[in-house]
């Protein structure tokens, strides 16, 4: 009787990034003859990819490491390998105080994951220990470029790794590295097998995708990279995530409205308006282009939808550094927000600055801010009623299956609402349909096919 594949199962935290390096591993376990597991609860081993950037993060990675080794103990011959950010930054004092986990791998080791999966499924007591180097300098193209772990109708494309900014709060650069980038025909061949496979929205993706080609020293640059993607031709999206406010902006933008893939859609962390704090957070250079990206951007593309994430409670906040950010975000009218709150990170200037404000503070502002948005969300949404737009059908709502699930140019996944389209019936998903937007559900759209 033939020997079964081994199955291997990922459990990813954190952000987009991480995912992509999910697929790096899967894709290589699969050319090397393992199996992808449905579940961690059927897997023989559980791939844990661990977030770091933030407390918060880190303890819902230490939870998900523990709900596996209890599994472990109902099943003692599974196994588990612990990699991700937060395996990169503690290393061997993580490994030493962790026992129950089979193997480690670091960010530079990605490719080792089939060699560690044979080792600790054939020896059964040994702890595997594979991060070759503090400062991570690798980045990864895919061995299974079309293998994509969010669905069959969008994919990630991560264009670069690491991150050559110091932002004071962010842990980031010590654990990534700095800003290395793929090559334009790497990532173009890559986009032409995620295609190829029916995927219909390619998102661009790295710490900061503005400095994309910086470091390659041959012109390349994130124009020039979209322009190049555009080229390959067909009905699908391009979108970019996270940009860094700074002069190549407006280029973007301009390049966004030329190529007919592009989602004009920025989206733009710009953490503070004041600029005492964005100086404080070695963001000094950000401050002019905060204050004029939202008129610049609509300028430039009147329909662009703008996301951005806020950080609150930096060392020396005040209340009045509150208010400046209050009367931006009012004037600015994002379409998306995110926000989180300071935590301090070892390693990090900030993380020594003190004077940080009181977290029953912060969070009573971030509760205002966040209402204020609601309310901008509320009004932009509203005034979408009777529109038209051509939207990405992605999936069928599970409760009311008369329901598809959509996004449209101005809704990204995973972090943006969605549209809920009716009248879907004749399109095979993924496909894209025009609609007609009928009513607002919370953050959501509500929109009918339009029968021409
Ligand atoms: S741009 Fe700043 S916040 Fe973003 S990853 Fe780099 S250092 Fe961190």
């Amino acid at each position: 009787m033939m020997k079964e594949k081994i199955t291997v199962g990922f459990i990813n935290l954190g952000c987009a990034k991480n995912l992509v390096d999910s697929e790096v591993m899967a894709g290589q376990l699969i050319q090397d003859g393992y199996a992808l597991a449905a579940s961690p609860d059927t897997a023989d081993v559980v791939v844990v990819n661990t977030c770091s950037f933030i407390r918060d993060a880190r303890e819902e990675s230490f939870e998900v490491i523990a709900e596996v080794i209890e599994l472990k103990s109902e099943f003692p011959d599974k196994k588990l390998i612990v990699t991700g950010c937060l395996t990169q930054r503690y290393q061997k004092d993580f490994a030493d105080v962790n026992p129950d986990i089979d193997a480690f791998i670091g960010l530079d080791d990605l490719p080792m994951i089939s060699k560690i999966v044979a080792e600790i499924t054939s020896d059964t007591n040994k702890q595997i220990y594979e991060i070759s180097t503090e400062n991570p300098t690798k980045v990864f193209e895919p061995t299974l470029p079309g293998l994509s772990f969010s669905g069959n109708s969008f994919s990630y494309i991560k264009i670069a790794e690491g991150c050559t900014h110091r932002c004071a709060f962010c842990a980031i650069p010590n654990i990534r590295g700095k800003h290395r980038s793929r090559t334009i025909d790497s990532i173009v061949g890559e986009a032409e097998a995620i295609l190829e496979n029916g995927i219909k929205e390619i998102n661009l993706i790295s710490q900061d995708t503005t400095f994309y080609g910086n470091d390659l020293k041959d012109g390349s640059d994130l124009p020039k990279l979209m322009r190049a993607i555009s080229n390959i031709g067909g009905d699908f999206k391009l979108r970019v995530l996270y940009c860094y406010p700074d002069k190549q902006l407006e280029e973007i933008l301009e390049t966004m409205g030329e190529l007919p893939q592009a989602c004009h859609y920025l989206d733009i962390p710009i953490q503070h308006s004041h600029p005492e704090i964005l100086e404080a957070m070695d963001r000094k250079q950000t401050i002019e282009f905060v204050e004029k990206i939202p008129e610049m951007a609509r300028k430039i593309l009147p329909d662009i939808t703008l996301r951005t994430t806020c950080l609150l409670g930096f060392p020396g906040e005040r209340k009045e550094h509150i208010d400046h950010l209050m009367d931006y975000i009012e004037k600015s009218r994002f379409d998306h927000m995110g926000s989180f709150i300071f935590s301090a990170e070892e390693g990090t200037p900030a993380y020594d600055m003190g004077n940080v404000p009181s977290v029953k503070e912060t969070l009573k502002y971030q509760e205002q801010l966040m209402q204020l948005q609601m309310q901008i969300v509320a009004e932009k949404l509203e005034s979408k009623i009777g529109q038209k737009d051509r939207v990405l059908l992605v999936g069928r709502s599970i409760e009311e299956p008369d329901v598809w699930i959509a996004r449209s140019d101005g809704q990204a996944p995973d972090v943006d609402s969605c549209t809920y389209v009716v009248g879907a019936e004749h399109i095979k998903l993924p496909d894209f349909i025009e609609v007609e937007y009928t009513d607002i559900a919370e953050y959501d759209l509500v929109a009918k096919a339009r029968v021409e």
